[in-house]
Formats: structure tokens, C-alpha cells, sequence
């Protein structure tokens, strides 16, 4: 696969989420700017910190400041992929980042907005085969009465079915898959003190966490004829849904303020090797 298109396949933005009520009443400084021309982010150094490296610059495909709104992020980077699946290919949508920066308002905003807008398609285009009740699955997220809402990936499957007719006269059926995938928390579980079924529940996260990048960055990188998918279930499962003819896009969410960058700057490492 050349360069080219590979790096056409995968998509890597970022997304910064408006500062919470709680931030704003502790009056946390914003270390995070977003130039939306450049596609960068900056990540400046804390008042409160002392000297560092910072600030850092990033550079993505496309960054989202905390003004974004679903349909922006919908229109210039999912609709591609959403309207290759209506044409017959797999694609797959990652959220990526520290609990509480957006994955599942990100997600969730647009899984509502994307099984519409193909109900929608398909319906306008008379489309035989609608989504029916048993090709959308979700892997709900358990709960477990002691630790909470367990940290699992949510993965949101979508296959559209279309039914043509060819020039042989006869029907084809094109089918292309939309896999949604809403990650599992990326902050660092030794932090909080993770002990028993916890820290190896978190150890599993990331690895299938770093396994997900190493495939995403052998298939940037286009020269790698071994691309990993079988180092975890994540990325086995996914499969034929990444590399190949499917398209991919990440969306790395991060918060704004001072006391997340240590996270923030985690994820936009990993992001940006994945690109
Ligand atoms: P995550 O899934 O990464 O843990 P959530 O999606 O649950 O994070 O978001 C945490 C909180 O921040 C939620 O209350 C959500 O509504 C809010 N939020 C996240 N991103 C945005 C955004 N871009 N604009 C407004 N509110 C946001
Ligand atoms: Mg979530």
C-alpha cells in the first residue's frame, strides 16, 4: 500500500472539550489552544509547574476546539467513511482519550446521527434491506455492583446491506460494516492505586490499547508488510474493518485544563504516532 493511500484511509483528529463547571468555578488555567487552520494542537506550560518541556505542538488531519459541534466533525471527517460503507466497504470509528474528555458524547452524538442519516439514505434511495433489529448489535457496558461501570470498549456495529442490480441482470447484494468503537478509558490505572481484578482489567486495557496504535501506525506507515491485528481481541475483532479497502478514523479527546496535561500530552503522543 503506498504512502498515499494508506494515509488516506486513516484519519487521525483531535477534539478538546469545553472546560466543565467545575473547572471553570476552581478557575483552572486552559493549557490547550487549538489552530484550526494548521490542524494543530499546543500544549502550553502550566503557571503553576515548573520549568518543562513545554509547549508542545501537534499536527493532525483535522482539530476540533471546544466550540465543535457533532455535525462539524460529522461532515468534514465521518461522512467519507460513513458513505463508503453505503458503497460496500468496512470502516471504523475510534474515541480515544482519559475519562471524562468526550469519547462517548462524541460517539454517541453520532451514532444517533449516523443510523439516522443511513435510515435516511437507504429510505430515499429505496434501498431493500433496512437495518434490521439483529445486524445492530451493541456490546453493552456491564455493571459491576463493587467498582462501578466496568472499563470495557463499546463497540457499535452497523451493516448496511444494498441490494443492485447488476448489468447481468441479476441482483448483487453489497454489504459494508460501520463499526462505532467508544475505548475504554486511556489514563494510567497504577495512578490510582488499581489493586486485584482492576489492575488486570486495566493491564488488558492497555495492551489492546497499544496494540490497537501498533496496527494503526504499521498501516499509516504503509511499508510494514506484518500488520499485528492478532496481539489482542480489540484489534482481531476489527480486522476486516482496518487496513485494506476499509477506512479508519481516530478521534483523540482531550480536556483543556492545566491539571489533565500529563493525560493530555499521553494521548496526543499516542495519536500522533499512530498518524
Ligand atoms: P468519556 O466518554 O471520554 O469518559 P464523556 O463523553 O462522558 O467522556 O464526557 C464527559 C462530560 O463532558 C459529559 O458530561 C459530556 O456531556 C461533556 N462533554 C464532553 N465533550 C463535550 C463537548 N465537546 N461539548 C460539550 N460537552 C462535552
Ligand atoms: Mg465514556
Amino acid at each position: 500500500m503506498s504512502k498515499n493511500k494508506s494515509s488516506e484511509s486513516v484519519k487521525v483528529v483531535v477534539r478538546c472539550r469545553p472546560m466543565n463547571e467545575k473547572e471553570r468555578a476552581a478557575k483552572f488555567e486552559r493549557v490547550v489552544s487549538v489552530d484550526v487552520k494548521l490542524g494543530q494542537i499546543i500544549v502550553r506550560n502550566p503557571r503553576e509547574a515548573s520549568a518543562s518541556e513545554l509547549p508542545k505542538i501537534f499536527t493532525f488531519d483535522s482539530v476540533y476546539d471546544w466550540n465543535s459541534k457533532q455535525i462539524d466533525l460529522y461532515d468534514e471527517t465521518f461522512r467519507p467513511l460513513v458513505d463508503s460503507v453505503l458503497f460496500g466497504f468496512n470502516g471504523t470509528i475510534f474515541a480515544y482519550g482519559q475519562t471524562g474528555t468526550g469519547k462517548t458524547y462524541t460517539m454517541e452524538g453520532n451514532q444517533q446521527y449516523l443510523v439516522r442519516a443511513s435510515y435516511l439514505e437507504i429510505y430515499q434511495e429505496e434501498i431493500r434491506d433496512l437495518l434490521s433489529k439483529d445486524q445492530v448489535r451493541r456490546l453493552e457496558l456491564r455493571e459491576k455492583p463493587d467498582t462501578g461501570v466496568s472499563r470495557s470498549h463499546a463497540i457499535f456495529v452497523i451493516t448496511v446491506e444494498c441490494s443492485e442490480l447488476g448489468v447481468d441482470g441479476e441482483n448483487h447484494i453489497r454489504v459494508g460494516k460501520l463499526n462505532l468503537v467508544d475505548l475504554a478509558g486511556s489514563e494510567r490505572q497504577t495512578k490510582t492505586g488499581a489493586k486485584g481484578e482492576r489492575l488486570k482489567e486495566a493491564t488488558k486495557i492497555n495492551l489492546s490499547l497499544s496494540a490497537l496504535g501498533n496496527v494503526i501506525s504499521a498501516l499509516v506507515d504503509g511499508r510494514s508488510s506484518h500488520i499485528p491485528y492478532r496481539d489482542s481481541k480489540l484489534t482481531r475483532l476489527l480486522q476486516d474493518s482496518l487496513g485494506g479497502n476499509a477506512r479508519t478514523v481516530m478521534v483523540a479527546n482531550i480536556g483543556p485544563a492545566s491539571y489533565n496535561v500529563e493525560e493530555t500530552l499521553t494521548t496526543l503522543r499516542y495519536s500522533n504516532r499512530a498518524k
